[in-house]
């Protein structure tokens, strides 16, 4: 049995890493023989016992498709996929039910925007504004679009810390300017950027926000009224939540006037082959049978994330990843890429001993799991010159014990190839 967790003043409890650990089965296995260090929750987080056990039980209990039949099932399962979105609602702070889209993940919510909202308004010469720190994600959905309507990507240069400032962002914005999409967290350096300020900045030249939350939603707080944005985009997968399901918040007045993404079931009120009427929101964006029991699963997620003190949770991190970088620094031959003040939750480093993936590979063998590569973006690899970068990113799981066990492990790359 675990003790009881720490009780604060105001009696909620305090964020205890090691009975949180416990509920990540994940975890507690040994890899090459030695006990799993996970440091990849930027490329997909752990998922917790009660997320594992909401999916089981959706199939082992309530599984039938939804919104269609009588049967007891289907109103189950109905239930609880609209329970599911009712949970996202009060996470992400939308105003209504009608403003939460399920999709696929970040990647989907991001296209579903760029050829609803954006092909439809777009012209010859128009602008849209990114920065140079996107995930792919984030700029191939408006090259697509630009193209298809001959409008222009222009693109915010990051500084060598990789911040995005505020006078680099207004250099970059003109009345062109339709459509302003930005990253809340760098998967690849851990900036926050500074979006409420960015946001007002765009909408004072009439221009429309997409946040694009995929790093965000599990490492700072999202309220997405505070925050003003039209349209914020996250993945189930990196909020310890299953694949296949994700979100696009978007204002309702933006969601009403815009076309369905997809044609299929779900979406329509009626259908006949001269005419078809659209359901309301939210169904109207969300055409086939969803992923229900990854709905359902992400539901199950914001209830173990929202268990927490959030602020507990996000200090916890702070920490880990200040003792991480203290660490990284130094080890002689390391160089961190990206060191924008107030980073949070990702490290990107290079060693000179030896190359990225080597670095990867040498680090698995002693059971610590971190990414190497682009990061889907290049961009940013760019900029710094290099191919590819190592990569330790953090969930609220790791300690700095996982810290420790990643730099005996580098000193280990630098035995070999040092
Ligand atoms: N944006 C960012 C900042 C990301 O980190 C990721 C995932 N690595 C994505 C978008 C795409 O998310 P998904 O693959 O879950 O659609």
């Amino acid at each position: 049995m675990t003790s009881p967790s720490p009780v604060t003043a105001d009696a909620r409890p305090a964020f205890d890493v090691h009975r949180a650990r416990e509920d990540f089965p994940a975890l507690h296995q040994l890899v090459h023989g030695k006990p799993l260090v996970y440091l990849d929750s930027a490329a997909t987080s752990l998922k917790p016992r009660a997320v594992i056990d909401a999916v089981e039980d959706v199939y082992a209990r309530d599984c039938a498709n939804i919104h269609r039949a009588v049967h007891l099932l289907s109103q189950r399962a109905t239930a609880r996929y609209e329970e599911a979105r009712d949970k996202v609602r009060a996470f992400l702070n939308a105003k209504s039910n009608a403003e939460v889209i399920f999709t696929r993940g970040t990647t989907e919510a991001i296209n579903l925007v760029a050829q609803s909202f954006a092909r439809g308004l777009l012209r010859e010469g128009d602008e849209v504004l990114v920065t140079e720190l996107e995930h792919h994600s984030n700029i191939v959905p408006w090259q697509i679009v630009c193209q298809q309507t001959g409008a222009k990507l222009v693109v915010t240069p990051m500084t060598d810390r990789g911040e995005v400032l505020r006078e680099a962002f207004e250099d970059k914005l003109s009345d062109r300017t339709k459509i302003v999409a930005l990253a809340h967290v760098s998967n690849a350096l851990g900036t926050v950027l500074p979006v409420r300020e960015l946001s007002e900045l765009a909408h004072a030249r009439g221009a429309a926000v997409l946040l694009d939350g995929a790093q965000a939603v599990s490492h700072v707080e999202v309220d997405v009224r505070a925050l003003d944005c039209d349209f914020y985009a996250f993945s189930g997968h990196k909020l310890y939540g299953p694949t296949g399901i994700g979100v696009l918040y978007g204002k309702e007045r933006l969601l009403e006037q815009m076309p369905p993404y997809q044609g299929g079931g779900d979406m329509i009120r009626s259908v006949t082959f001269e005419e078809t009427i659209y359901n309301d929101l939210p169904y109207k964006f969300e055409a086939g049978t969803p992923p229900i029991a990854s709905a359902i699963g992400l539901g199950a997620a914001i209830d173990y994330y929202r268990g927490f003190d959030q602020a507990a949770v996000h200090a916890h991190e702070r920490a880990v990843l200040q003792y991480a970088t203290n660490a990284l620094e130094s080890i002689p031959g390391v160089r961190l890429i990206g060191t924008a003040p107030g980073k949070v939750a990702a490290l990107s480093f290079l060693m000179d001993a030896a190359h990225p993936h080597d670095v990867g590979t040498i680090v698995d063998s002693e059971g610590v799991a971190i990414r190497t590569g682009h990061h889907c973006a290049q961009p940013v690899m760019e900029h710094f010159g290099v191919a590819a970068t190592a990569r330790a990113s953090l969930g609220l799981y790791n300690t700095t014990d996982d810290i420790d066990a990643l730099v005996r492990s580098l000193y280990k790359v630098e035995e070999l190839f040092g």
